[in-house]
């Protein structure tokens, strides 16, 4: 076994408690720690001299201390430590209030770096509350300090001297996986060089070229995995040719509306794909609301009325059903056979539909994963639609089109995704965009305010349920299983049922409920038993339920743009106003400002243009939903042209070697199992 898989402990100044700590990180082994990339860096030739500095300012600066601290007690309970520093410009006081212990952690001559708000008076300059650093030998090196993302008990000082130490120490254990040829021809530097520069770079370029290096091999072997998918799911030239004689028109004129422009273009493109003989595979990507189903129900009918069947699976038993009442309804009269088939359905309900499937009897088939299991049998399987395709991964999608000679697909999704962003992911598919709303949609009023708002919010939501309405209210939830955070959605909805809102019916939602459970809550919600549902955000997209037409989502700031425009989305679907009022809980420049992308528009592809972009490196959610593993260190905005020129070698490569058989290749594909964690490699290498 590899000295980098030991655990992290081992590294010189880690020991076991601090092992704890970094696990907290996600940092277990040595390999961790040195992939452990800062998230920022400071440029030490940015720092203030203490002349310059301006009284509220908030400065960094490098600074000596120039005396022994002292202490003052102008007051009970109130003591002040002061302590003497200079540099060459002048001379200032680090204060703190009520922290007498810090006097210990400074010594004459000692060189340190704060950052803080500066008073300034006319007898003296002080710095308030600083925070201070220890400029020693771990990070003095260049004029590029690195700062990680640590937690409360892990200092960034800490941090930076054991990352110090495990470079010094196992550098030489990382593994190059690129052969030499391909590392001159790409023009990267060695990893081991890379790595050593990401932490501690002398200087700029030495961090552009090792930064290159790191995304430039993330986004390789991403790619890599995802070309191979894409060419074991190549389509096939021998899909089914759809009668070009079917009238769509039959269809559309009974409709109790008009078309968009937009579903009447991406319904031509996938009509132009269904006749074609090549097997079609499109992803239909359209805003929440949009009207996507109704484009899918035009592809069913082509497909019926050309002598197949057809059929949509949707994520959650809700979903399904809703699809299924709308394909009764707008299918009614055209001597359309459709059945729902989900997992609660009695055993010979379903016998029944499964043999009237395999004899051609039923020519819609809609479900939730009940469709694809095993003794799911079709007679003339010519069309496979996937709702929320998010929610599945490429092996169901995979499963479900088996099921078929070649049938062609469609997903559809209502996660806007940038179309770069898209590219990669569904390298596979053929993008189809539904960019318009249908007319007379009221805009959802957008409010992002303070927890010094919840009351007012409060009577808000008590005038609109008077009213006749119904409202969501959402807290996050980032892990299913945190229990902290589920149990802030329990507290809110407790005090809601007995106090705030105790003349309302109110209702709880989460994630660790059954799906049972969860979708007689829902079902109550649409059919008005309940009139406030607290939740976490496992409100279905996708669900409509036009009377709901406030949604307030508390501690806003922690979700990702896209997800609070998805939330959104909840409301909004019927004819009265409807509202989001998003309670911000951070005081933060960066949040206030996400808030206001979304009070400034309700196109979901510009917000997440915007979150992409206003995400750190590696820190887009959008992959994990897509079931890709997470970057670390490339940011799929910043880096368009890294990737790029990355997806061009990839495909060189695959041209000449489509297995990357070469021996070269041995480590390229080791990596590349590691990236997907064993969790797609049985579909990428068998
Ligand atoms: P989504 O794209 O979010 O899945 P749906 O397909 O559920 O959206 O459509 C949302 C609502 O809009 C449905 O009630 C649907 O009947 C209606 N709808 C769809 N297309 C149009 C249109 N062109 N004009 C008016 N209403 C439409
Ligand atoms: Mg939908």
């Amino acid at each position: 076994m590899d000295r980098l898989s030991a655990s992290v402990q081992y590294v010189k100044g880690v020991g076991p408690k601090r092992a704890s700590r970094l696990k907290k990180l996600g940092i277990v082994t040595i390999e961790d720690l040195l992939y452990y990339f800062p998230r920022t860096y400071e440029d030490r030739t940015k720092y203030s001299k203490i002349r310059d500095c301006a009284d509220g300012e908030k400065v960094s600066l490098n600074v000596v201390i120039a005396g022994s601290p002292s202490i003052l007690r102008p007051r009970r309970k109130l003591s002040i430590l002061k302590v003497p520093v200079k540099d060459s410009t002048g001379a200032a006081y680090l204060v703190w209030f009520n922290q007498d212990y810090l006097a210990d952690n400074f010594s004459e001559g000692e060189e340190i770096s704060v950052n803080g708000k500066i008073k300034r008076n006319n007898f003296e300059t002080q710095i308030i509350s600083p925070v201070y650093e220890k400029r020693n030998k771990g990070n003095k090196v260049g004029s590029i300090v690195p700062i990680y993302s640590v937690t409360d008990k892990l200092s960034v000082n800490e941090m930076n001297i054991m990352i110090a130490n495990a470079l010094k120490e196992y550098i030489d254990e990382i593994e190059e996986i690129f052969p030499d040829d391909l590392l001159k021809s790409f023009n990267l530097i060695s990893i081991k060089d890379a790595i050593k520069n990401i932490h501690f770079p002398q200087n700029r370029e030495t961090f552009m070229a090792a930064r290159r290096r790191l995304v430039f091999e993330e986004l390789f072997i991403l790619q890599l995995c995802l070309f191979i998918i894409k060419k074991k799911f190549g389509l096939k030239d021998d899909g089914i040719s759809f009668d070009k004689d079917v009238n769509i028109n039959e269809f559309t004129e009974n409709l109790p509306f008009k078309l968009t422009k937009a579903q009447e273009k991406v319904f031509e493109e996938i009509q132009r794909d269904m006749e074609s003989k090549r097997q079609m595979n499109r992803l239909i990507q359209g805003d929440v609301g949009s009207g996507k189903t109704v484009v899918a129900l035009m592809a069913i009918y082509k497909a019926v009325k050309s002598g197949y069947q057809a059929t949509m699976m949707a994520p959650t038993e809700i979903l399904a059903n809703q699809h299924y009442e709308s394909v009764c309804k707008f299918f009614d009269g055209m001597g359309i056979k459709c059945e729902l088939l989900t997992g609660s359905l009695s055993v010979k309900a379903k016998k029944r539909i499964l043999d009237e499937l395999q004899s051609d009897d039923i020519d819609v088939l809609i479900g939730t994963h009940a469709v694809i299991q095993d003794n799911v049998k079709f007679n003339k399987l010519g069309l496979v639609i996937t709702d929320e395709q998010h929610r599945f991964g490429v092996k169901q999608r995979k499963l479900l089109s088996e099921k078929g000679l070649n049938p062609d697909t469609i997903v559809m999704t209502a996660t806007p995704i940038p179309r770069t962003l898209a590219l990669i992911l569904y390298g596979d598919l053929d993008i189809s965009i539904i960019d318009e709303l249908p007319p007379g949609r009221k805009k959802v009023e957008t409010y992002a305010v303070g927890v010094s708002y919840i009351k007012r919010v409060n009577e808000f939501i008590k005038k609109q349920v008077r009213g006749g309405r119904q409202a969501y209210i959402v807290c996050p939830l980032i892990e299913e299983s945190e229990e902290l955070n589920l149990k802030s959605v329990e507290e809110l909805y407790e005090k809601f049922k007995n106090e705030t809102f105790k003349e309302f019916s109110v209702g709880l939602l989460h994630g660790r409920m059954k799906s049972s459970e969860k979708d007689e809550i829902m079902e109550n919600f649409k059919s008005h038993n309940i009139d406030i549902l607290v939740s976490t955000t496992v409100i279905e997209v996708g669900v409509n339920i036009p009377n709901a037409n406030i949604m307030v989502i508390y501690n806003a700031e922690r979700f990702g743009l896209s997800q609070l425009h998805q939330l959104r989305g909840r409301v909004g679907r019927g004819e009265y106003q409807s509202y989001c009022i998003l309670i911000n809980e951070s005081g933060s420049k960066i949040s206030r400002e996400r808030m206001k992308i979304l009070q400034s528009t309700t196109n979901g592809f510009i917000i997440s243009e915007k979150d992409l972009e206003l995400r750190g490196p590696g820190e887009f959610l959008g992959l994990k939903q897509h079931g890709l593993p997470d970057l670390k260190i490339a940011n799929l905005f910043t880096d368009m042209d890294i990737l790029r020129e990355v997806q061009k070698r990839v495909m060189e490569i695959l041209t000449k070697d489509p297995e990357l058989k070469d021996e070269k290749y041995k480590k390229i594909k080791e990596r590349m199992k590691k990236m997907f964690k064993g969790k797609i490699d049985e579909i990428i290498f068998n």
